[in-house]
């Protein structure tokens, strides 16, 4: 029997890799759905090609234009947000890829996690804000949460090499993405385009706008603390420019595992469909000689506000990653449509954090308030304000 896999987003970068990887395991792996946003095409082509089930769009297009796109698809075409939630819970699925971006991920990966399914989990958005939510529902339900993230992929991958109670800490790597060596200044007026280059990953605007700001780590950081249930102060970073050693794990008695690999998402994704065992591998292995030398830096806090306020969230949690999210979802949103400049994303985080009182142990309906308080806010405080496009 082949495995039945959902794919949340798969008109995505996450989304096409996971259809890559299972293409190369299709003696094993099955698509039985797969959603898109806005781009109908791609996903109309990925139909074809893949003969799901299901076809969801979560974008809520007229009947006609899906009528249009799917005039040849035998399956049963889905269409609005809650469309997601649907093939989340669907009984025959085995494994669901959750590929989304943002907290838009959240009601399905619950629904995911309630359902007992094998959960893999790039869209680290939902587990950010609602860690608690999610791995209380997995651990009633019986679900498996695996990481796609590639940090946190390693770590996982780590782990495996001792006990949770012999962790020293763990340790996330970060590129420290294209501003690295920017002076304030540069950072602070940066353009899209200079916020786009990032030296190591191919990846969506959002997650590549976020490794800009540092951001993606600081959401990391929170991912982690939920993931493997660790206190804040065992999770440390260190930039690492070249992105080869991915993460690492030091156990109490001062060995460090670390998990290697050329920068390929295909790597993580696989793992996480194949987890326990593991497959041959679509990318090209190691060759360190090549390679020549790989370095290290700590953080510069002041340069990156972003990664600060990230440790700072992750002591405090509650609804502070709930804020923090919903802040950057909406300011990276603000940046990407050229209203505000770079270094105001990070200034509306830390406006919104500081306004917001925090609470704790929400339920789903409370967080959502709270997520849509922080959008709220990050608008009105653009509307008060000339803002600058760059
Ligand atoms: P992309 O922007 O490339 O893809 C996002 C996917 O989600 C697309 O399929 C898009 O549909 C869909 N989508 C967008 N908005 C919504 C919405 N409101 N509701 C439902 N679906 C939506 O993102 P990535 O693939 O880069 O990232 C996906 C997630 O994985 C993010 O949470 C990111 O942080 C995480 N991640 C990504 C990595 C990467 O290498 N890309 C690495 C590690 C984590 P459409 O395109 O059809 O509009
Ligand atoms: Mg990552």
């Amino acid at each position: 029997m082949k495995k039945k896999v959902v794919i949340l987003g798969s008109t995505g970068s996450i989304g096409c890799n996971a259809l890559q990887v299972i293409d190369a395991l299709s003696s094993e792996y099955e698509v039985i759905a797969l959603s898109a946003h806005r781009n109908l095409d791609l996903l109309a082509e990925q139909v074809r090609k893949f003969t799901p089930r299901y076809a969801a769009v979560t974008d809520e297009p007229s009947e006609r234009v899906l009528k249009q796109t799917f005039s040849d698809f035998e399956g049963t075409v889905l269409s609005g947000p809650e469309s997601l939630v649907e093939l989340a819970s669907l009984v025959e699925a085995d494994i669901i890829v959750s590929a989304v971006v943002g907290a838009a991920g959240l009601p399905a990966a619950l629904a995911a996690a309630q359902a007992g399914k094998t959960l893999a989990i790039a869209n680290k958005e939902p587990l950010v804000i609602a860690g608690e939510l999610l791995t209380a529902a997995a651990r009633k339900s019986g679900a498996t949460l695996l990481p796609i993230d590639s940090e946190h992929s390693a770590v996982f991958q780590a782990m495996q090499a001792g006990r949770p109670q012999e962790v020293r800490k763990v340790v996330l790597t970060a590129s420290g993405g294209p501003f690295r060596k920017a002076t304030f200044e540069q950072m602070n007026n940066a353009t899209i385009e200079e916020a786009m280059a990032h030296p190591t990953w191919t990846m969506g605007p959002k997650i590549t706008i976020d490794s800009a700001t540092m951001m993606n780590k600081a959401l990391e950081v929170i991912e982690a603390v939920w993931l493997f249930d660790l206190p804040v102060d065992k999770v440390n970073v260190v930039i690492h420019p070249e992105s080869i050693i991915h993460s690492m794990v030091e156990f109490i008695d001062g060995s460090v595992m670390a998990q290697l690999g050329t920068p390929d998402m295909k790597v993580p994704i696989q793992y996480a469909l194949t987890y326990p065992e593991r497959r041959e591998g679509l990318g090209e292995g190691l060759r360190l000689d090549k390679l020549g030398q790989l370095n290290f830096q700590t953080p510069d806090f002041n340069h990156f506000r972003a990664l600060a306020l990230g440790f700072e969230v992750a002591a405090t949690l509650g609804s502070a990653p709930v804020v923090f999210n919903a802040a950057n979802e909406a300011a990276v949103a603000a940046f990407l449509e050229g209203r505000i400049r770079f270094g105001q994303i990070v200034e509306l985080i830390d406006h919104c954090l500081q306004t917001h009182t925090i609470q704790e142990h929400l339920t789903l309906e409370e967080l959502l308030q709270i997520d849509a308080w922080a959008w709220r806010e990050v608008a009105e405080r653009l509307d008060r304000n000339t803002t600058i496009v760059n």
